[in-house]
C-alpha cells in the first residue's frame, strides 16, 4: 500500500481544493482518499484525457501542403506507422481516449486492433470511414453513400466494426465568404434513420455540422455530438441543452489556420480578419453553450493542418477557458463525461478507480497552461 500527498485534485466531476489528501493506492487501484499533512508530492491529480475528434492517420505537426498530399496517398504500412507515431504522442501529452472521426481507408480500425494487440493503455474509438454524399466534402475521410435509401443499410454494415458513426452532414466553412459551403448532404429523413441505426446498435452517431441548416437537421435527428458546429446559434444551443446533445466545437483547427505563415496558406490580409472574426463568434458561442449547461467534449481535430496529436488537444483546452468556459466544466468534458457517455470504462479519482492520475506541476485552476506539463507517476510510485 502506497500513499501519494496531492495539493488538490479533479475527480472527473469536481474540484477538491481543501487538500492536502492522501491518495491511497496499491500501484493499480485507488484504496481511499483522506485528508493528510503536507507537503503534498504531486500539486494536482486528475483523471487522464479524452481527446473528442482526431484524425489518427494524419500528422498534422506537417505543414506543407505538398507533403499532406503525399501522406494521403502513402502505402498502408506507412501510414499505419504515422497513426501509432501519433497515438504515442496522444499518450505522452497525457490522454488515454481518443475518438477518431474518419480515414478513408480503414487505417483506424488496423491501429485500434493494433493497440489492443500490443496491450497499449491508450484507447481508440474508430469509425472506420465518415459518410459522406459523393462528390461533397468528405472524400478523403470517409466513404460515399450514393442514394439516401441506402443510408441505413450502410450505417448497419459499418456498425459490426464501428465504435461510433461518423457522418459528414455539411460542408466546412468558407474562410472568404464565412458561409458554410453548399447546402446538407443528407436532409432530415435520412439523418434520423442513420443514428437510429446506429443507436438500435449501441453506437453514437456524431456528425461534422456547421451552419443553422445543417445544426437544425442534427439537432433533430437526435445526433451524440455536434462536431465543429461553426455559425452556432442561440436557438441550437437551447435545443442541443435540453436534448442532451453535447457539442465539440473544436477551435484549435481554424486557430492552427490563423497562425499559418501567409507562404503556406496564401490567405491575405482579408481572410485573416474574416477568420478573427469566425474565431471571436464561435468563442462568444462557447461561453454561452456553457452557461446554458449544453455539454461541452474537448476534441482538437488532431491530424488536421497545424494541429498536432496530443498537444493539440491541450491547445484545445486552452482556447475553450480562454473563451469563458469554466475549468471545471472543461475537465469533466475532457474526462468523465465523454467516457460515460460513450460506455468506456470510468476512471475516476476516487475510491475504486483505477491508480491511472496525471499529475501537473499546478492546479489548472490556478494557471490552466498547467496542463501543458501533464505527467503519469512513474510504475511503481
Ligand atoms: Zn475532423
Amino acid at each position: 500500500m502506497k500513499r501519494l500527498i496531492v495539493g488538490s485534485y479533479f475527480d472527473g466531476e469536481r474540484l477538491h481544493a481543501d487538500g492536502p489528501y492522501a491518495v491511497i493506492h496499491d500501484g493499480s487501484a485507488i484504496l481511499g482518499i483522506e485528508p493528510s499533512e503536507g507537503p503534498a508530492e504531486a500539486a494536482f491529480i486528475m483523471p487522464s484525457l479524452v481527446d473528442a475528434h482526431i484524425h489518427v492517420f494524419l500528422d498534422g505537426a506537417e505543414l506543407d501542403p505538398a507533403r499532406r498530399k503525399q501522406a494521403m496517398a502513402a502505402d498502408g504500412d506507412s501510414t499505419l506507422a504515422v497513426a501509432t507515431a501519433n497515438a504515442e504522442a496522444a499518450w505522452r501529452a497525457g490522454l488515454a481516449v481518443l475518438r477518431d472521426a474518419g480515414d478513408p481507408r480503414g487505417i483506424n480500425h488496423g491501429l485500434r486492433e493494433g493497440l489492443a494487440r500490443s496491450r497499449h493503455p491508450i484507447r481508440l474509438r474508430s469509425p472506420g470511414p465518415a459518410l459522406h454524399r459523393p462528390g461533397r466534402y468528405g472524400s478523403f475521410l470517409g466513404a460515399a453513400i450514393a442514394d439516401d435509401r441506402e443510408a441505413a443499410a450502410t450505417v448497419a454494415g459499418l456498425c459490426e466494426q464501428a465504435d461510433d458513426i461518423k457522418v459528414l452532414l455539411t460542408g466546412v466553412i468558407d474562410f472568404v465568404s464565412g458561409e458554410v459551403k453548399g447546402r446538407p448532404q443528407f436532409d432530415g429523413d435520412t439523418a434520423t434513420a442513420m443514428v437510429a441505426t446506429a443507436r438500435q446498435r449501441g453506437r453514437p452517431a456524431f456528425a461534422h455540422c456547421n451552419g443553422a441548416e445543417g445544426l437544425g437537421i442534427a439537432i433533430a435527428a437526435g445526433f451524440d455530438s455536434i462536431e465543429h458546429g461553426y455559425l452556432m446559434d442561440e436557438n441550437s444551443l437551447r435545443a442541443m441543452a435540453g436534448q442532451g446533445i453535447a457539442w465539440t466545437p473544436t477551435l484549435a483547427p481554424v486557430a492552427a489556420q490563423r497562425r499559418l505563415a501567409p507562404e503556406i496558406s496564401g490567405f491575405g490580409p482579408e481572410v485573416l480578419a474574416r477568420l478573427d472574426t469566425i474565431l471571436e463568434r464561435h468563442a462568444e458561442s462557447i461561453a454561452r453553450a456553457a452557461q446554458l449547461g449544453v455539454m461541452l467534449y474537448c476534441g482538437s481535430d488532431a491530424g488536421g493542418q497545424g494541429v498536432p496529436h496530443g498537444d493539440g488537444l491541450i491547445d484545445e483546452m486552452l482556447l475553450m477557458a480562454a473563451a469563458g468556459v469554466p475549468m471545471a466544466t472543461l475537465l469533466a468534458g475532457a474526462t468523465a463525461l465523454p467516457r460515460a457517455r460513450w460506455g468506456e470504462p470510468a476512471a475516476p479519482i476516487r475510491k475504486g478507480g483505477a491508480f491511472a492520475p496525471l499529475i501537473l506541476p499546478q492546479s489548472p485552476f490556478e494557471r490552466p497552461e498547467a496542463l501543458r506539463h501533464a505527467r503519469r507517476p512513474p510504475p511503481g510510485e
